[in-house]
This record gives structure tokens, sequence and C-alpha cells, in this order.
């Protein structure tokens, strides 16, 4: 299986990206932001509670993305492969990660980082924010809180990855289509 996540900061084009390479790879995605998203248009129990943090910037518990993210492992058995977008986003996540795949007999292939200047991407995600009504897009100071968060807790990831030799890190910048050939160019040398 050829399982990836795709990481970087808040609005660095990971949904964009990732919804281009389940195209080109077979690949099932896997978005954490998304399926709180879900729950919340549901009206679910989870998704009230999830959207209390969400709109002040703050990462849900571990154990509530965890849990979503193995139930759709389950559900999905007969797929080429995984893209992870906004999971892992903490080391305790990483770690769960590892030990749901390894029970699959299946492993992470590479972390593949999309690095974004900052005054890049609070530019996109309010421009973001303006299209979609998504309401952390719109207001610059839960856009920072969520910055701090990825520097915080998410940013570590780096060196967990580095250390199991999965990091690559990817330029962000320029158009979509320049930015997607960045991310099948280190793709292609995996397969
Ligand atoms: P972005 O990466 O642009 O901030 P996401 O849609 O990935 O957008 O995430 C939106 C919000 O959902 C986050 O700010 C956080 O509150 C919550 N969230 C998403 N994924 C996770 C996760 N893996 N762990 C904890 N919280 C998460």
């Amino acid at each position: 299986m050829l399982n990836l996540i795709l990481f970087g900061p808040p609005g660095c084009g990971k949904g964009t990206q990732s919804a281009r390479l389940i195209g080109k790879y077979q690949l099932v995605h896997l978005s954490t932001g998304d399926l709180l998203r879900s729950e919340i248009t549901r009206g679910s129990e989870l998704g009230f509670e999830a959207k209390k943090l969400m709109d002040q910037g703050i990462l849900v518990p571990d154990e509530v993305v965890i849990g979503m993210i193995n139930a759709k492992l389950e559900s999905q058995k007969n797929t080429n492969g995984f893209i992870f977008d906004g999971f892992p986003r903490t080391i305790a996540q990483a770690a769960a990660l590892d030990n749901l795949l390894s029970e699959k007999k299946t492993a992470i292939r590479a972390l593949l980082s999309l690095e974004v200047d900052f005054d890049e991407l609070i530019k996109r995600i309010l421009l973001r924010g303006k299209d979609s009504g998504r309401s952390d897009d719109q207001d610059p100071e839960i856009i920072g809180k969520r910055v701090n968060e990825y520097n915080l807790k998410t940013a570590p990831l780096i060196e967990y990855y580095k250390k199991q030799h999965k990091y690559y890190s990817i330029l962000g910048i320029g158009s979509v289509d320049e930015i997607f050939q960045n991310l099948c160019s280190v793709i292609d040398t995996l397969k």
C-alpha cells in the first residue's frame, strides 16, 4: 500500500493537492478536518463538541480524531493506499497511526511537507474564508491561534518522521499545477 501524509501548516494547500493526488494514484483521501466538519453538518454530539474547539482554533482531543481515522481505515480495506490530510497533528496521533497501520500489516511510506511562508498562508486562508464561509478562516486572531497550535504541537512531527527516514520537503509556492508536479516527482521515486 502507498500510505502518504500530506503535511504542513493551515492553508498550505493540503486539501487542494490531495484532491488531485487521489485521482492520479488511486488513493483514498482521509481529512480529519473534513470528517469533523461533516460531523458538524450532521449535527452529531461529536460535531457539537468539536465545533467549540475548532471555532477557537484549538485542536480537537487526540482520542476523537484517532477514533474517526480508525473507523475509516476499517471501512476501506481494498485500496491502493491512503492520503492522510491534517492527520496526524500531534506526536500521540502519529504513534497511534503507526500502531493502527502495523495491525493492518502496512505503514506510512512518506510524509510530504508543503513549505509555504507565513504571509502567503494568511492570504490564502482569508481568501478561502471568503469563498467557503468557514468560520475559523475569517478571523485573523483565530488563524494566528491555529498557526500557534501548529508550531507547538504539529511541527514536532517533522523530527518524528525524519527519524524514520520518511520526511520529504516540497516547495508549496507556485501554481497549483507546479506544486502538484513537485509532489508527483517525489512520490514517483517512492513507488
Ligand atoms: P487547516 O489545516 O486549514 O487548519 P483543517 O480542516 O485540517 O484545516 O482543520 C480545521 C480544524 O479542525 C483544526 O483547527 C482543528 O481544530 C480541527 N482538527 C482537524 N484535524 C485535527 C486533528 N488531526 N487533531 C486535532 N484537531 C484537528
